[in-house]
């Protein structure tokens, strides 16, 4: 029987900070609000850089210099404003429009991500999402990979009614299947919803479930409103989460079953033991994790 799966709270923006000097995020998870290191698992960490009009600029374009990961994956996403991205396996991109960068960091990469060099010399609007997705211990030293999803690559479902769509990123809305290869079951959708629109979702009681409002509100379950820039954090309980929309609004979606193994973050690196994240920084002296310029 499907049953309501309620909202635990709904989560303002915590005070932001930056990241090298390009990325003004607010961190919801794990470290802005003090709900533990895996409560979002398989989804470790969520930094939001909500709206910010960035100055033309004459300089270098801004970002995050030449740094290593190991032992997850970070998605990307740029909503306003366009993110260069290179790395040492030798893949660069250009993420923007509401695309999807999926990097497996895995057994180690090298890279840098920086305002793409027009629109650093333009300025203007910038919002954008990271996010680490924790491997299990089986994976994390998985070969490097990249994944640049699209639009047209994104799954879509139209509401019915002109109600707006479901991109499918990652997971199945509907049967419609998305095209992120993800190691562990998660759900990650963009709900576009126009004003008045109403859909419904379902994941799995068990599975970890929030909601970012990136534009816009959204009316959950008929009873709590989240405005533009909150993060709604559910129960694990019941499957159906009900969304209205008072105005138009896109929302990120994510729903992921949980990695049970320990979690013991230190840097760039996320792994089971401090052994490995010893072991990391070793093989990160060693040059195991390849060659990347500045
Ligand atoms: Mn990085």
């Amino acid at each position: 029987m499907n049953t309501v799966k309620p909202v635990q709270q709904i989560l303002p923006p915590p005070p932001p900070h930056m990241v090298g000097n390009g990325f003004r995020v607010h961190n919801f998870f794990p470290g802005g609000y003090n709900m533990g290191l895996s409560r979002m698992s398989p989804f470790f960490l969520l930094d939001y850089n909500s709206k910010i009009e960035f100055p033309p600029s004459k300089e270098a374009p801004r970002g995050v210099g030449v740094h290593p990961h190991r032992g997850f994956e970070t998605v990307t996403i740029a909503y306003h404003g366009k993110i260069a991205h290179h790395d040492s396996a030798g893949n660069s991109g250009i993420i923007a429009g509401g695309e999807v960068q999926w990097m497996t960091a895995g057994s180690g990469v090298l890279h840098k991500e920086y305002h793409e060099e027009t629109y650093s010399r333009q300025g203007g609007l910038f919002q954008m999402v990271q996010m680490w997705v924790n491997l299990p211990a089986k994976h994390k030293m998985t070969f490097p990979k990249y994944q640049a999803i699209t639009k047209q690559q994104m799954g879509n479902v139209e509401l019915p009614d002109a109600g707006g769509s479901i991109e499918v990123i990652a997971g199945q809305y509907a049967g419609v299947h998305g095209p992120a290869a993800t190691f562990t079951p998660m759900y990650v959708y963009h709900a576009r919803l126009n004003k008045g629109a109403a859909v419904t979702l379902s994941f799995p009681q068990n599975y970890n479930t929030g909601i970012l409002v990136v534009e816009g509100s959204v009316l959950i379950n008929n009873s709590a409103t989240a405005p533009a820039d909150n993060f709604v954090l559910f129960k694990n309980q019941g499957t159906d989460i009900a969304l209205q929309a008072p105005e138009n609004a896109l929302l990120l979606v994510l729903s992921g079953e949980p990695i049970n193994e320990p979690v013991v973050p230190y840097g760039p690196f996320l792994m089971n033991t401090r052994e490995e994240i010893m072991q990391a920084y070793q093989d990160l002296n060693e040059g195991k994790f390849g060659v990347l310029e500045d």
